[in-house]
């Protein structure tokens, strides 16, 4: 129970790899608020199985790439937690195509959840963050490397990491640190383990595997607990060894 009396918001907690991770906190003895963009019966899933197990949980719906509903959700979480510890920012998308085929809108979309959902959300939480307390952000092996027709997805990627490395010296006074953890392929509603993608990418994982969304949570778990004290703005790969 590392996390015990902590309070933790975890974005886009109701399915895949902010569901671990919204669970993982909760059984470290973490209470733990998500919020979802939509799909609240999954959100609900995820409060019932995390109170079943004797934990404290809250779902908001608040879509991460509308400021207002972003800060929206973020207060409302504060509140009902009574501060945050630990801030979690899980809540991306992926629109992938080639550049020929990229929009102005899938541009926007990308940007607007992936990049300034965790800025407006980030600023929006401050107020309620203890110090001591830790940030989170859920990036991707794309921010630094490059798979066919996810140019823009993996930019905002890169641009989550630099949130991170910014955020680390901004916040060190208060002893708040802010890391990323960037996944490689996990299996998600984003990127099922059986699908035609999953065939190209397996060749160049080493573990030749698809991870899974409790290998992600359990690195989350350790950079929000007492053994990742000295650790800030750095990036921590979880990707069966596919930028080794
Ligand atoms: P899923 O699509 O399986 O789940 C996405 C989650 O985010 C859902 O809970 C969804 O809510 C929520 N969400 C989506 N858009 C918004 C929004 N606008 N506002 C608030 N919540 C939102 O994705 P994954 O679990 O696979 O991905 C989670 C994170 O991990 C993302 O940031 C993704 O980029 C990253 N990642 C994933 C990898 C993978 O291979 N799966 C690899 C590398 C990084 P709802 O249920 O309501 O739709």
């Amino acid at each position: 129970m590392s996390l015990q009396d902590k309070k933790a918001l975890v974005t886009g907690g109701s399915r895949g790899i902010g569901a671990a991770i919204a669970k993982r906190l909760a059984a470290d003895g973490a209470a733990v608020a998500i919020t979802y963009a939509g799909n609240k019966a999954a959100a609900d899933a995820t409060v019932a199985a995390i109170e079943s197990a004797g934990g404290t949980a809250f779902a908001f719906q608040a879509n991460a790439g509308d400021p207002s509903s972003q800060r929206g959700g973020i207060e409302q979480a504060a509140a009902a937690l009574g501060g945050i510890d630990i801030l979690v920012h899980n809540a991306g998308v992926a629109e992938f195509s080639p550049v020929a085929d990229d929009t102005d809108e899938t541009y926007d979309r990308q940007f607007a959840v992936n990049v300034k959902g965790l800025h407006v959300g980030t600023r929006a939480a401050l107020p309620h963050l203890r110090d001591g307390g830790r940030i989170i952000l859920i990036g991707s092996i794309s921010g630094e490397m490059a798979f066919p027709a996810t140019t823009v997805y993996s930019a905002t990627k890169a641009a989550v990491a630099a949130l991170a490395r910014g955020w680390a010296k901004d916040l060190a006074a208060r002893n708040i640190l802010v890391n990323t953890v960037q996944p490689g392929p996990i299996d998600t509603d984003m990127n099922p383990a059986d699908s035609e993608f999953a065939g190209q990418v397996l060749g160049a994982i080493p573990l030749g595997r698809y991870g899974k969304v409790e290998e992600i949570a359990g690195a989350v778990a350790f950079l929000a607990g007492p053994d990742a004290s000295y650790i800030t703005g750095t990036t921590l790969n979880i990707d069966g060894g596919a930028t080794a």
